[in-house]
């Protein structure tokens, strides 16, 4: 397989001192992984040194047999590469199965300059990033996602940590990759559904941070559902440089600018928690009718009129998410949601559309301005 030719790889650098990294989003072009991984290695501190890699990866991945991260290929780089293959699902997010893998380094006499290489989703980013951020206390990690959910999303920010039996994502760390290799072509595999999540967070990026890109999204919704590479390069590479922008200002969540990715999270992970994990709802379906439900909390605050809720209904259903809360129990989402990490003073904090592509963070609702919303639109 030849090279992809730069005009089919748009590189997104992700600006964070000395913990810079590049987020290559290809066309195919596997061929090409190794060199790009070489030279990520070569200029971060695990340098020269790196001689063995930890692959990472679940049992559907491992089933695609992706062609650039054979032992072969990074053998040509002078890497000595290890596999290890977990089960695919939400449930090897553990500190059990990180166990497994700790053990595997430690059978690979692994030292500090080791890569960990998560190839998968988010479940797989993770974990593998757990794993790199606390053996040894910390080793390189180049970052491979093959879901768009993951290559939007969880593979840029440095967020890795695993779950524990009843709370999700509450044993983790901050740790950037080295780079991050994604091939669009991956999405071609993936089932719809798996397609539509991603396709949520894409929408949302367009809300928060760029109406431009909205109505790209709205114009180009055919090509995208088609799957056609150019669009799939286009809507990931931009939704990982409006990603890396926000990470690169706020990287540890810590000047509140972090939270704008965290529209329609609020009332969605309520909905989620609601629904039971793995359930009725995956995250990005759950992301959906939360986006549509913090804009008509917007409404009733003044901040957007209904025109504004009604195109972004239109667009999430051309993609076929959900855009509704009809059904499900209101005070079993507000319990969830008084749980929220954003929360402050015993008061709800959202992050709500004034106008397409900008969004603030406000404790404006009060308990009963969003138990008097659930209710209505849970009917
Ligand atoms: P996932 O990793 O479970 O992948 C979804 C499914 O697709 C799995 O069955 C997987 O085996 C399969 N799959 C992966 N690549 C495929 C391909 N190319 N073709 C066909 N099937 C493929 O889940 P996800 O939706 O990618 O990610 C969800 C996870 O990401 C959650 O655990 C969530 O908490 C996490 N997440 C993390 C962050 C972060 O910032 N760290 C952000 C968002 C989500």
């Amino acid at each position: 397989m030849p090279s992809p030719p730069e005009a089919s790889t748009t590189t997104v650098p992700v600006a964070l001192g000395d913990r810079s990294y590049d987020v290559f989003v290809a066309e195919g072009g596997w061929d090409a992984l190794p060199a790009r991984l070489d030279a990520a290695l070569r200029r971060t501190w695990a340098g020269k040194s790196c001689r063995k890699a930890l692959i990472i990866t679940d049992s559907n991945v491992a089933a695609l047999a992706y062609p650039g991260l054979t032992r072969d290929a990074l053998a040509a780089i002078g890497i000595d590469a290890t596999a290890a293959v977990v089960p695919a699902g939400e449930a090897s997010k553990s500190l059990d199965v990180a166990a497994t893998l700790f053990e595997k380094l430690v059978a690979m006499a692994a030292d500090r300059h080791a890569l960990v290489v998560p190839v998968g989703g988010g479940v797989m980013g993770d974990l593998g990033g757990f794993v790199a951020a606390t053996f040894a206390r910390g080793l390189p990690l180049f970052m491979v996602p093959t879901t768009l959910l993951s290559q939007v999303d969880s593979a840029v920010g440095g967020k890795v940590g695993v779950n524990l039996p009843k709370v999700k994502n509450i044993v983790g760390a901050f740790h950037q990759p080295v780079a991050v290799w994604i091939d669009v072509a991956t999405n071609g595999d993936l089932p719809d559904r798996e397609l539509r999540c991603g396709l949520a967070e894409v929408v949302k990026y367009g809300v928060i941070l760029d109406a431009p890109f909205f109505e790209e999204l709205e114009a180009d919704a055919d090509a995208i559902l088609a799957r056609r590479p150019d669009r799939l390069r286009r809507i990931v590479a931009r939704s990982c440089e409006l990603k890396a922008d926000v990470v690169s200002k706020d990287e540890r969540e810590q000047t509140g600018l972090r939270a704008v990715l965290n529209f329609g999270h609020t009332i969605g992970h309520g909905v989620e928690a609601t629904a039971g994990y793995g359930g009725a709802f995956q995250h990005g379906e759950a992301v959906a009718v939360g986006m549509v439900a913090e804009s008509r909390l917007a409404e009733r605050l003044g901040w957007v009129d209904a025109a504004f809720t009604e195109r972004l209904v239109r667009l999430l259903a051309r993609f076929g998410l959900p855009t509704s809360l009809s059904g499900l129990d209101p005070a079993a989402i507000l319990e969830s949601m008084g749980r929220d990490k954003k929360n402050k003073g015993g008061r709800v904090r959202l992050v709500l559309p004034r106008r397409m592509g900008h969004v603030e963070l406000t404790d404006a609702p009060s308990a009963d301005d969003l138990r008097s919303l659930l209710e209505d639109l849970c009917r």
